[in-house]
């Protein structure tokens, strides 16, 4: 399969503090990759330094280039949900898709804002405010404005965060049909170990800044036998 991505030797530092250690993946096209860590590990760290916006200290990144249409090779693009999401509280959900489409020159026609409104489930509301928006419909709102553009990389940073049992199974269904229809590659971060189970394909597992783990689901299944995933990441990073 082809890599989308590749990190070499990934090292930042705060300070005297290093909070990712030569960290060294390849990420592979059409794959959800579920990144798993104790607080602090440094899975935001990581994904901010893939999207640009820290510097590291050493390594390199190394994204793959794909083809155009008319066959020119250009650099992916990158879809991301780190921290927290800027929208517009008093403009619908229609209105800010627009909004970010007009600022960043993506496609913004009624369809297509239509389009991602319906794979985020929020076609019925795309009239309502944001502002009135439950926490789960602002999340499917987020997913949906880091679609934009149908980046070839999507990071989504804890996006299960802060919502009850029906808003994470809605967001995790939406997140797993991403690859199939955009042919999007996922890093996907998150502590409720038993949903990214669900929905991960392979497993970063980092503990104080080191990788332990780079692990598909199924060698992942056979490691942990009977083990639940909570138990065996408790065992792991012990
Ligand atoms: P959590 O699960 O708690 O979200 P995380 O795995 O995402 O944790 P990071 O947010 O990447 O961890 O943080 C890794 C380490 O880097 C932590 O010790 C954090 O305090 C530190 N850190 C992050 N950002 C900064 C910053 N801007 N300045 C100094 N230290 C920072």
């Amino acid at each position: 399969m082809e890599n989308i991505l590749e990190i070499n030797n990934l090292t930042k530092k705060y300070g005297n503090k290093t909070v990712l250690s030569s960290f060294s993946a390849e990420f592979k096209k059409g794959e959800i990759y579920g990144l798993v860590g104790n607080n602090g590990a440094g899975k935001t760290t990581l994904l901010k330094l893939i999207c640009g916006l820290i510097k590291p200290n050493d390594g390199e990144i190394k994204f793959a280039s794909i083809k155009t249409e008319d066959k020119r090779d250009k650099k992916i693009s990158i879809g991301a949900l780190i921290e927290s999401v800027g929208y517009f509280p008093e403009m619908t959900a229609y209105e800010n898709l627009k909004a970010k489409g007009l600022c960043l020159g993506y496609d913004c026609s009624k369809d297509t804002i239509n389009a991602l409104l319906n794979k985020v489930g929020l076609n019925d509301v795309a009239k309502k405010r944001v502002g009135k928006f439950s926490t789960g419909m602002k999340q499917r709102l987020a997913i949906a404005l880091a679609l934009m553009g149908e980046p070839e990389l999507l990071l989504l940073d804890e996006p299960l965060n802060g919502l009850d049992p029906q808003g994470i199974n809605e967001v995790r269904k939406i997140i797993a049909k991403i690859p199939q229809e955009l042919n999007t590659t996922i890093i996907l971060s998150s502590h409720i170990l038993d949903e990214l189970f669900k929905v991960a394909t392979r497993f970063i597992i980092l503990k104080d800044g080191k990788l332990l783990k780079n692990i598909s689901k199924n060698d992942l299944i056979k490691e942990k036998g009977d083990l639940p995933i909570d138990e065996y990441y408790l065992k792991l990073i012990k």
